[in-house]
């Protein structure tokens, strides 16, 4: 007998069917005597229309008034799932995240867990009732709700497992595993049967959103057995899904790059010709830190004579405003002869642990996107995994051409 915490996603608990198959599959692991927390993402698209919602009254709502919105979705679902448990015969009780008191702080919209209390969840599992908890939604210390950003609910699965120093924790989605990249851009990337945890944060921090990137870092941190499966198989399917490993074993497959991510949601912003002295970076940089603006990539040109240009990312709901404090910048004397931006460029990160030991990677990438016309904006790396960002339009070709190059879709030896 295992416990054993489950996350179902949106797609998954999407329409009344999907979640009399979510409840026939939780009551064959309840029947096989398993101890089990299920945590549920809001209906495929609910969270969005709730979130559309708040934005016809006001462009700028209240982040603790759009928690209180957005976090009604998944408790519509855990409703609906432990009624559908009813109707099979098993004990169900479902609980959102104040009741469960995911207690997190208070950055709305965005907030992280510190503290989950596990007892109400550990009588009920002692008597056999499933628990439900409602994903994506915390609590915090004055009892407001607060979610945990867009995808939130594997970090509540993954979170829920840690604390209850759960056997395995299963992520069920809409495809049958981590595949080499986006199965919906490239038909013939290849499901990977494990894959290093290391790998996985880079490609859930480089845009792979098949795992929310706290999920990732909760499951290293607390070494949490996590698999991502299929809720679409038969209930009795017992398809392996892709395992998210801790050690670097020789059974594992052996690839040099084992994924491509690609991410659409920043921008570049370029400071044209400012003083190539000390100080500079800081100049440009810190009022952006300072209004909480996060950065990517950074790239300063060697200047060729006293000036130097500047470029870096941010996220594209960010862009305006890094634009506007650095034109505040320039009228309080930061002399720069120009400042450009850019929304439509994305990033291509090719991503794997063998990187480190073979070098000619990065000259492989560049060449491949070179005999495609590609060119590339920036670059960055670190020891597993090297990014560009290009221009947005040859995104696709971009993923295709590199994962073809790399020989994504083959099986390793
Ligand atoms: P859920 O609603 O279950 O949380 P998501 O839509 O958040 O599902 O994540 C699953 C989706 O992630 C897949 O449908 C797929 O399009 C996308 N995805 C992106 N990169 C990958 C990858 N490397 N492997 C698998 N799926 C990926
Ligand atoms: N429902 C939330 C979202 O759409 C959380 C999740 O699905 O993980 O972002
Ligand atoms: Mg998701």
């Amino acid at each position: 007998m295992a416990l054993i915490v489950q996350k179902y996603g949106g797609t998954s608990v999407g329409s009344i069917d999907r979640i009399k198959n979510v409840a026939r599959r939780v009551a064959h692991f309840h029947k096989q005597g398993h101890q089990l927390v299920v945590v549920v993402s809001a209906m495929s698209g609910e969270t969005n229309r709730l979130l559309a919602l708040a934005k016809e009254l006001s462009a700028n709502p209240s982040p603790r008034e759009l928690d209180v919105v957005a976090a009604t979705g998944e408790q519509v679902t855990i409703g609906l799932l432990a009624i559908a448990l009813h109707e099979l015969g098993i004990g169900a009780r479902s609980y959102t995240g104040g009741q469960v008191r995911v207690l997190t702080d208070n950055a709305h919209t965005k907030a992280r867990i510190l503290t989950i209390d596990e007892t109400p969840m550990r009588r009920d599992l002692a008597r056999g009732t499933v628990v439900i908890v409602a994903g994506f939604q915390g609590v915090d210390a004055e009892g407001n709700i607060t979610t945990l950003g867009r995808g939130g609910s594997d970090t509540s699965g993954v979170a829920l497992a840690a604390a209850l120093k759960a056997d395995e924790c299963q992520i069920y989605t809409d495809v049958d595993g981590v595949y080499t990249t986006d199965p919906r851009i490239v038909p013939e990337a290849r499901r990977l049967s494990s894959v290093t945890f290391e790998e996985m944060l880079e490609m859930a921090s480089l845009g792979s959103k098949v795992l929310q990137i706290r999920s990732v870092e909760f499951a290293g941190k607390y070494k949490v057995k996590l698999r991502v499966l299929s809720s679409l198989d038969e209930p009795e399917s017992t398809a392996p899904g892709t395992l998210i490993t801790f050690e670097e074993d020789d059974t594992m497959e052996q690839a040099i790059i084992s994924g491509i991510a690609f991410n659409r949601d920043e921008a570049k912003i370029s400071v044209m010709g400012v003083p190539d002295k000390p100080g500079i970076a800081a100049a440009i940089l810190g009022p952006v830190a300072d209004a909480n603006v996060d950065v990517d990539m950074i790239v300063q040109n060697i200047g060729s004579s006293e000036h130097t240009d500047f470029s870096f990312t941010v996220h594209r709901n960010e862009y305006q405003r890094a634009l506007d404090l650095l034109a505040e910048q320039r009228k309080k004397g930061l002399a720069a002869r120009e400042i450009i931006g850019d929304s439509r460029i994305c990033k291509v990160s090719v991503i794997g642990i063998g990187m480190r030991s073979h070098v000619g990677i990065a000259s492989k990438m560049f060449k491949t996107l070179a005999d495609e016309g590609i060119n590339i904006q920036m670059i960055s790396t670190s020891e597993i995994k090297i990014s560009v960002v290009i221009d947005e339009k040859y995104l696709e070709l971009a993923v295709r051409v590199l994962h073809r190059a790399f020989e994504l879709d083959k099986e390793s030896a």
